[in-house]
């Protein structure tokens, strides 16, 4: 073997932001180091995981080695700590591409966490936990063999590069061995004692054992003459202390020898004994097999830490067992926080571990739970699945349908139980209350339930966020149906004049401002029997008295002829004119039709279709012109055109009415330079500046458009009388 060859090391720079990372765990001050433990041992596990599925399909990739572990070895002579698994190891290019060059979403997103004031434990949600070890040490090597590759060395002192060679030290067989070079003054970590701390702390719910090498002391006896051995070779301190543990040498005596012969003890010594043994740390039994009234919060908070590497507790948990033609357990949980990428890739992967009779066979099992409930973490063990289950297989599995239901429904338990509790809640559907939007979209079999979860501000709610339940149970006697609006924000709908009359009339209206909303009305279309009906579409019919009805229909008569002439004014922008029951203060509004898109859902398309420029054009939405029969505007342009129909400036005002409701009512102009040389037009006339006169200034007015329509001073001077 050309072995200077293969032995020379390869020298990388690292990914420019893990660099920064790097230096910003090396030189930033952090109390909490501790936590590069728990990353590294969740990393062997991860990488045990990955072998132990592998092996399920092909037995054979465990030649290299049947015992799955994780073994600590601390050395005070050489300042080092060593962790060793028998994962699935890396290759050459493993090495190269995982630690080091290939850029990672999270590195800069815990960077920016890190600057914003997250503690460094949370590195582990990020996906770069790996360089946690510098927290603790000045250089890290790796060694790591994978069944597909030789045995590589990865070692790194940071400063932007880090080599890549053949391994010249022990083989592994199989795994990985991560040696850190511990800086002189963390040298706690090397402790005994520390490490049980730490890995009782954060890591006692691996599902492999962790074994710590201990250093012990036991008695060997010995004869006199081999005690003139062990005193030759000098050992001053420990004959000292034989002398000081006599009592013990005579406990020693009594037990082993049964027939009490004091003249056999005469002629032995018992001297103390250095040596070196495994200590299993983590031998407590999964906790899901355990009875839940044996088990604290806080054993499960710890449970729900390694599983999940966040730095906080969970805020719900759900613990139980299904029997009967079927069993399994499960442990479920309810995060504090949405993690920093919830929605960010489509398919993103799920949280449940998927173990079968104690073994873990996978993570990331797509079928165990909808998308929408994504967030959630926690184990699956099922009875009944066979151990050597393919994702493929997994796919059709009928079992598997019938835990995922069951996951389902318990989740939705839980949220029920969280909704009891107001500030809880509250907490959980800041965050988490997309995920469960989603779910009214998706999962049509729970949506009724689902739809109970949601939470909305009312123009009754005050600044509390209440249920549909509690809408329904302030509806009037006369009402029947729940009216929404929806719309960019709490304050923007609270103010558009779509809610003026319904509000007015003591009618109460739901505020959605998410985006999400829209798909959600979409689905849900009911609740408690009650139709959601939409303030902003046409035909919003508000219960009236006989009074109301009469006087709607001599408003329809009275204005018919307006509406006619608005309609072949405004020509395609609108579908029709029609008087309004929903206007107080507002003269006119627009209105979508009942089944196309809201002024918030079209806004919503086009910044979708702006965004993905190979989407589709958008499809505008319908729009109806709603104008109130009781405004003086609407009342004088009647007047107007009922005189002479084709009056220039009724024409123009039935524009700039038609544009204004447009943004009023929330959506976009097509034209807005248009709209504002109206405008300006406008202001010129309120000022008394003759538009012959502006001619020499016009360059300082804000630009006009060359197709803006002429406004002769025929048509200035009439409207002028509309004042
Ligand atoms: P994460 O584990 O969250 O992906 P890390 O920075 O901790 O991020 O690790 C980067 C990658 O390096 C891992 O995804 C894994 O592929 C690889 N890796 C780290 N430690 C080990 C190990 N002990 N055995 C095998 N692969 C490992």
């Amino acid at each position: 073997m050309p072995e200077d060859v293969t032995m020379e090391a390869e020298t990388f720079a690292f990914q420019a932001e893990i660099a920064q990372l790097m230096s910003l765990i090396i030189n930033t001050f952090y109390s909490n180091k501790e936590i590069f433990l728990r990353e590294l041992i969740s990393n062997s596990s991860d990488a045990l995981d990955k072998i132990r599925y592998e092996s399920l399909t092909d037995p054979s990739r465990l030649e290299s080695g049947k015992e799955l572990y994780i073994k600590i070895i601390p050395n005070k002579d050489d300042r080092t700590l060593t962790i060793i698994d028998t994962g699935i190891g890396m290759t050459k290019a493993d090495l190269v591409n995982n630690l080091g060059t290939i850029a990672k979403s999270g590195t800069k997103a815990f960077m920016e966490a890190l600057q914003a004031g997250a503690d460094i434990s949370v590195i582990g949600q990020f996906g770069v936990g790996f360089y946690s070890a510098y927290l603790i040490a000045d250089k890290v090597s790796v060694s790591s063999k994978h069944n597909d590759d030789e045995q590589y060395l990865w070692e790194s002192s940071a400063g932007g590069s880090f080599t890549v060679r053949t391994d010249p030290g022990e083989p592994l067989g199989r795994g990985t061995k991560i040696v850190l070079y511990v800086k002189e003054d963390q040298t706690e970590f090397l402790e005994e004692r520390k490490i049980k701390e730490v890995v009782k702390k954060h890591s006692q719910f691996i599902g492999y054992p962790i074994k710590l090498l201990v250093e012990k002391e036991r008695n060997k006896e010995i004869s006199d003459d081999e005690a003139e051995e062990e005193k030759g070779e000098g050992d001053a301190e420990k004959e000292k202390k034989e002398e000081e543990d006599k009592p013990e040498i005579e406990d020693v005596g009594e037990d082993e020898e049964e027939d009490g012969s004091k003249d056999k003890k005469k002629k032995k010594k018992t001297i103390k004994e250095k040596y070196t043994e495994d200590e299993e740390l983590n031998k407590t039994k999964p906790i899901w097999t355990r009875n839940p009234d044996d088990i604290t919060q806080d054993e499960y908070g710890e449970f729900y830490k390694s599983l999940t590497n966040d730095w906080e507790d969970h805020l719900a948990v759900k613990h139980f067992s299904v029997e009967g033609q079927l069993e399994f357990r499960a442990l479920l949980f309810a995060p504090r926080r949405a993690p920093f990428d919830l929605f960010e890739n489509k398919k993103r992967k799920n949280n449940i571990k998927l173990y079968v009779r104690r073994v873990f066979i996978m993570d990331n099992c797509e079928d165990l739970i909808p998308e929408y409930l994504n967030f959630i973490k926690g184990v699956v063990d099922s009875e009944d699945l066979p151990l050597n289950i393919s994702r493929e297989m997994l796919q059709q599995n009928k079992i598997l349908k019938v835990i995922r239901k069951n996951l389902v429904k318990k989740c939705l338990d839980l949220f029920d139980e969280l909704a009891e509790d107001k500030d809880n809640y509250k907490k959980f559907y800041e965050q988490f209350s997309k995920n469960l939007k989603l779910g009214i979209h998706e999962d049509s079999q729970n949506r009724k339930k689902l739809s109970e979860l949601l939470r909305y501000h009312t123009s009754a709610s005050g600044d509390e966020a209440c249920s549909l339940k509690d809408y329904v149970a302030r509806m009037k006697d006369t009402q029947k149906h729940i009216y929404y609006i929806t719309g960019e924000s709490r304050d923007q709908v609270a103010n558009s004049s779509f809610v003026e009359r319904v509000k007015k009339r003591g009618f109460e209206v739901v505020y959605m401002t998410e985006p999400i909303d829209e798909y959600v009305v979409q689905q849900m279309k009911e609740f408690d029997g009650k139709q959601l009906l939409s303030v902003t579409k046409e035909g919003l019919e508000l219960p009236e008295d006989e009074e109301e009805k009469k006087k709607r229909e001599e408003d329809k008569v009275k204005f018919e002829n307006l509406c006619k002439v608005m309609k072949d004014i405004l020509d395609k922008k609108v579908e029709k004119v029609v008087v309004s029951n929903r206007l107080v203060d507002s003269p006119c509004c627009i209105v979508t039709s009942q089944y196309g898109w809201t002024a918030n859902m079209e806004r919503i398309m086009k910044a979708q279709a702006l965004r993905d420029s190979s989407t589709m054009g958008y499809m505008a939405a319908e729009k109806h012109l709603e104008i109130n029969p009781d405004h003086p505007i609407i009342n004088t342009l009647r007047e107007k055109a009922e005189a002479d129909k084709n009056d220039k400036a009724v024409k123009d005002l039935c524009i700039l009415l038609f544009e204004t409701s447009l943004l009023s009512s929330g959506f976009a102009l097509e034209e807005p330079g248009v709209h504002a040389s109206r405008i300006y037009r406008m202001i010129k006339l309120g000022l008394g500046i003759d538009e012959d006169e502006a001619v020499p200034n016009d360059e300082e007015m804000p630009a006009v458009p060359q197709d803006a329509p002429a406004a002769d001073s025929e048509d200035a001077s009439r409207m002028e009388e509309v004042d």
